[in-house]
């Protein structure tokens, strides 16, 4: 049953905080394809909705001036997944997006909801954990940059205050240029499935060493996370097999794992070690690497 008792649409970022300031009742819907559940299952009742889906300028995916590649919130995954800057740019993003529900669902639900609804789950989020992503928040009174590792608080919880507007997803390019990167995303079956673990490694090269390395890690605990301790081990070391297995193994220590009706702590930390290993290496011949075996 969905108890909608009020639904505004907006056509500008500032009409949509305007209506937001002036009624903090207001819940954003995006594409809708989570709170809409939510408010079937009874989770949220009694709803005013404010639609950001007539805002046409936060669907835009560009590149500034200055490098930095800019994701309108309201971009759907299809496209995401389609974007020709992204594909070329950050590939870890758009390995995400093909791989989160199915075409009806990629055509309507947006990158920007992925990352506010703060599930550990969301498909989007190592990647733009280890692309250390900023997130531009508007409201009345102005806008805020905040990196995505501070945005998640909780399951579910996220760093909105109220009357806030995630607006745009900010990839500076010192954090994409020359790196190579793997998204793998780990389910039960191979369509429409949530992750059991999600695993989105970049690596940057200097000849035959680590130049840096980032990781983010999905359902390895409450919130996205990145492996920082095997981040650092990873720097200045040689690319091989060995050193690549070692990282493999610090990941798991930052790893948050618990056990649920997908998977056992255990399991998943197995996954951790495992696919980080497997990501890494294809990470390396994506930055011009040599391949480990
Ligand atoms: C069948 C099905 C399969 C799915 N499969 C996957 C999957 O494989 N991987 C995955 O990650 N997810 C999956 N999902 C979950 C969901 O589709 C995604 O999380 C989606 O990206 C949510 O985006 P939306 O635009 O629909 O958000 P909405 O439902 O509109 O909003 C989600 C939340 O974010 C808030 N919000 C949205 N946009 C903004 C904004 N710009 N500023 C501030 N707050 C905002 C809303 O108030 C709400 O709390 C699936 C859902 C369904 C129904």
């Amino acid at each position: 049953m969905y108890n909608i008792i009020g639904y505004y649409e907006a056509e500008t970022v500032g009409e949509a905080t305007a209506l937001l300031a002036e009624n903090p009742n207001l819940r954003i819907i995006a594409g809708g394809t989570d709170i809409l559940i939510k408010m079937h299952g009874g989770q949220i009742e009694d709803a005013e909705l404010l639609s950001l889906r007539k805002i046409k300028s936060l669907e835009r995916i560009r590149k500034a001036e200055d490098g930095r590649i800019i994701i309108g919130a309201m971009a759907t995954f299809t496209q995401v997944f389609n974007d020709p800057i992204l594909r070329e740019m950050i590939p870890i993003l758009t390995e995400a997006a093909i791989s989160m529900g199915g075409p009806q669902i990629r055509n309507i639900a947006t990158i920007g909801g992925n990352v506010c609804n703060g599930a550990t789950s969301a498909d989007s989020a190592s990647s733009l954990f280890a692309l250390n992503a900023q997130l531009k928040l508007e409201n009345m009174n102005g806008e805020r940059i905040v990196p995505i590792r501070e945005f998640y608080l909780g399951p579910g919880k996220v760093a909105l205050k109220p009357g806030e507007i995630l607006t745009e997803i900010l990839i500076s390019q010192e954090d994409y240029e020359g790196f190579g990167g793997q998204y793998i995303k780990f389910a039960m079956r191979e369509a429409m499935d949530i992750a059991t673990l999600a695993v989105a490694v970049v690596c940057k090269l200097q000849g035959k060493t680590f130049d840096e390395v980032r990781i983010g890690l999905g359902v390895a605990g409450p919130t996205p996370l990145r492996c920082l301790a095997a981040e650092a081990y990873a720097l200045g070391k040689e690319v091989s097999a060995e050193t690549v297995a070692e990282i493999g193994k610090l990941a798991v220590n930052s790893a948050k794992a618990r056990t649920s009706w997908r998977a056992s702590k255990e399991y998943r930390e197995h996954l951790v070690e495992e696919l980080v290993q497997r990501a890494l290496k294809i990470a390396v011949v994506n930055a011009g690497g040599v391949e480990l075996v």
